[in-house]
């Protein structure tokens, strides 16, 4: 790869991305490709509550990175007519960060917290009574003059999403009165979103090259746009602009994707793994590529598990005949 080509691939700061990704987020609910169950139970859901004049259900999200969680919250406030407000759980570190987001929210208003798994025990706990009775106990002072007061709050709705539903509290899942996962894309739905993003993004782009990247995607629409962004770049420093098959072929090289999605890291778990006779555990692939566990686990694991290429046994992860050929 030249200084050149490198820069192209690096040279994007995460902030222009973020940008990337709100200009392509669906606007409406109607805009949202695929996920047809999911979008048809909070359409009837959403058109029941506005019937009745009352906030909607709380709602949990699962699903892997980039599925479109957040995309969803949005649009379900949107469609509600109400105000959103945002925030993740490593964020609420103390019950007391969620007492001023809690009593600025209006009546129906949405509260999304991300990565809601990540919440610490003590947050959580302090959402039950907000979720199920609409208040919060505030301590004041300490010691023997502690007392509390009890805050009520406007009937919102907490919308949670999450990589992993195994990790919330059985109490808490209970507090959802909807529950909504949502799967990887079949190749049409991401070929649907990429030629949705290419025509927003103003790049012309070849239908044979449209269906390149949705294979390539891992079934994962942020990939899928991710992909793109970059093929304009190719398109436009080493062609006419037009992102046809080979300069598809050619900004997938440089991304160091291969025919089916893996990337550079995936590899590196899959080359960790042959290198073992038994099975590993997460902790030591993790210090063995380099990348998170969480990232591993949430982000690259469910695509090789998906493609039959590893497998996880109750002893670590294993790789597969696939997986060996994979690296051939
Ligand atoms: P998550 O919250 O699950 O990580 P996001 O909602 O942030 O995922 O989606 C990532 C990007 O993928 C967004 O910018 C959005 O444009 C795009 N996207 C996700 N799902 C869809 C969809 N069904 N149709 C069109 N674009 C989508």
């Amino acid at each position: 790869m030249n200084e050149r080509e490198e820069q192209l691939l690096n040279g994007h700061s995460q902030r222009v991305e973020l940008e990337y990704e709100t200009a392509l987020r669906p606007r409406t609910l109607g805009e949202f490709v695929g996920q047809l169950k999911v979008v048809e139970n909070l359409s009837v859901f959403i058109a029941a509550a506005r019937g009745r004049n009352e906030p909607l259900d709380h709602i949990l999200f699962s699903g892997m990175p980039g599925l479109g969680k957040t995309t969803l919250a949005n649009l379900v406030s949107h469609e509600m007519g109400v105000g959103m407000h945002a925030t993740s759980g490593p964020a609420l570190e103390r019950a007391g960060d969620l007492v001023s987001l809690l009593t600025n929210l209006g009546r129906g208003d949405v509260l999304f917290i991300d990565e809601i798994h990540r919440m610490p025990k003590a947050v959580e706990e302090y959402l039950y009574s907000a979720m199920e009775d609409w208040h919060i106990d505030i301590m004041l002072d300490s010691g023997p003059a502690a007392r509390s007061v009890r805050v009520s709050l406007q009937h919102f709705t907490l919308i949670g999403a999450t990589t992993r539903e195994g990790l919330l509290s059985a109490p808490f899942r209970a507090r959802f009165g909807v529950l909504e996962r949502l799967d990887p894309y079949p190749v049409e739905d991401l070929q649907t979103i990429v030629t949705r993003s290419a025509k927003l993004l103003g790049v012309p782009i070849e239908p044979a090259a449209t269906a390149l990247v949705a294979q390539r995607s891992r079934g994962t629409p942020r990939v899928a746009n991710r992909i793109l962004k970059r093929l304009r770049d190719v398109a436009q420093v080493k062609g006419d602009g037009r992102v046809d098959v080979p300069v598809a072929e050619r900004g997938l090289a440089m991304l160091g994707i291969d025919r089916i999605g893996l990337t550079e890291l995936d590899r590196r778990i899959l080359r960790c793994l042959a290198g073992s006779s038994i099975a590993v555990g997460l902790k030591t692939v993790a210090v063995a590529v380099g990348e998170e566990e969480d990232t591993i686990e949430d982000t690259y694991e469910p695509h090789l598990i998906r493609e039959g290429l590893i497998q996880k046994t109750p002893r670590g992860r294993v790789i597969t005949e696939l997986g060996k050929a994979a690296l051939k």
